[in-house]
């Protein structure tokens, strides 16, 4: 049985962490849960789970969950009372909790960042969604990671494909769980993409983007910010840097291709220059439950992948003029240092105020650039 925390655990990758907990009642148990606003949602995980600490990273929010939570009718309180937690160092606590081996970073953006690395230095495990952090943070974070052993397991879904590849090479024994080492025989990685909401618009179309045209993804369901990623090809300028990180592999050597029917989720490319891949329907359940049950295989009965069904695989080259974030981030990742850093604050920021509707789709490339011109000053 292991044991998990969960990092943002009413988002995306948190909901669908927890479907995989109760799916697998006998191998997992959520021990620990961080959240933002959505109290609603948190009782209700607190009541199926049954976790040991709650951690609200807004602190004003606990009395109103602890009042809701000894209101529920007795045969619905949890059988024990959680301990609740608030504010980043509640956060911290719910990330480096004694009981848990492995903590799922489902926390968007750099608020992952805190919480992220008081789980390595507590020696946890960790399963990667929040990229976020490794952008931000790789020089920081990286050193960490060797101090404590923890072993980091990209949840990533192109991620997750480049590492369940490396499984089948003669180096799976030491198949490097994310130290930045170079892989040996490693030669390129292809990292396969989508699209986004955009794949099909005309250029000249953006600068009409609406808020709710840009979070419209055509194959995946996820939280708002990555959508928006998504959208404008910054997701996989983000996923470029990560790779590097994960996997030591220098940036001309990764190598972007759209692939828009999202069933080869990343392909790696060896010395000998074979090619392997690993595909699925897009569906974020299947990386995560591979991070939970490393170096295992879990039987699922999930739907499985027929290729007559999908009929066409296809692939181009992505259209670096339509999508300059892709080119900010190839720049922002070999200048290395804090410019990852910079550039993932300048889009955090930048997104942000794109779903506000301060800004416009096509600002949003311009801010970064403006962020890193700078930053060189
Ligand atoms: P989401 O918006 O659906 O969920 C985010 C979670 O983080 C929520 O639980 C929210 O309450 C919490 N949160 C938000 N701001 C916070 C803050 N300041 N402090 C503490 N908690 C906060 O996001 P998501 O789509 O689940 O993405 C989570 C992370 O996983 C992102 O880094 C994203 O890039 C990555 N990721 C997601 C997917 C996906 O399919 N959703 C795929 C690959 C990677
Ligand atoms: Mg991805």
């Amino acid at each position: 049985m292991k044991a998990i925390s969960v990092l943002g655990s009413t988002g995306s990758i948190g909901t669908q962490t927890l479907q995989i907990a109760e799916e697998f009642p006998e191998q997992f148990k959520v021990v620990a849960l961080t959240a933002g606003k959505n109290i609603a949602l948190v009782i209700e995980q607190i009541k199926r789970h049954q976790p040991e600490v709650v951690a609200l990273s807004n602190t004003s929010l606990l009395p109103e969950l602890e009042q809701r939570l000894k209101a529920l009718p007795k045969e619905q309180q949890p059988n024990k009372f959680p301990k609740l937690v608030g504010g980043p160092d509640g956060l911290n606590v719910a990330a480096s909790w004694e009981s848990a081996d492995l903590v799922v970073t489902g926390i968007v953006g750099c608020a992952g960042l805190l919480p992220t690395l008081a789980a390595i230095r507590s020696g946890k495990d960790l399963a990667l969604a929040n990229k976020e952090t490794l952008i931000a943070a790789a020089p920081v974070v990286l050193p960490e990671l060797k101090k404590s052993g923890s072993r980091l397991l990209p949840a990533d879904s192109e991620h997750s494909a480049i590492f369940q590849c490396l499984q089948g090479t003669p180096w799976a024994e030491n198949a490097r769980l994310s130290t930045g080492i170079p892989t040996p025989g490693l030669r390129r990685i292809q990292l396969t993409a989508s699209g986004g909401a955009f794949r099909d618009w005309p250029a000249k179309d953006l600068a009409k983007a609406t808020v709710a045209d840009a979070t419209s993804h055509p194959n995946w369901s996820m939280g708002r910010k990555i959508t928006v990623d998504s959208a404008t090809l910054m997701n996989k300028g983000l996923e470029v840097i990560e790779a590097h990180y994960l996997f030591g592999i220098d940036y001309n050597e990764i190598e972007i291709v759209i692939h828009p029917q999202s069933i080869i989720h990343s392909m790696i490319e060896l010395a000998d220059s074979s090619v392997l891949a690993q595909l699925g329907w897009p569906d974020m359940k299947l990386p995560i439950l591979y991070c939970l049950s490393w170096p295992n295989r879990l039987e699922t009965p999930w739907r499985r992948l027929s290729l007559t069904e999908v009929g066409e695989l296809s692939f181009r080259s992505p259209d670096n003029e339509k999508y300059p974030c892709m080119e900010l981030a190839y720049a922002a990742g070999g200048i290395g240092g804090t410019m990852p850093a910079v550039l993932n604050a300048a889009n955090e920021e930048a997104v942000a105020q794109f779903l506000n509707e301060k800004i416009s789709f096509l600002d949003i490339p311009k801010a970064i650039e403006a962020a890193q011109r700078n930053e060189n000053l």
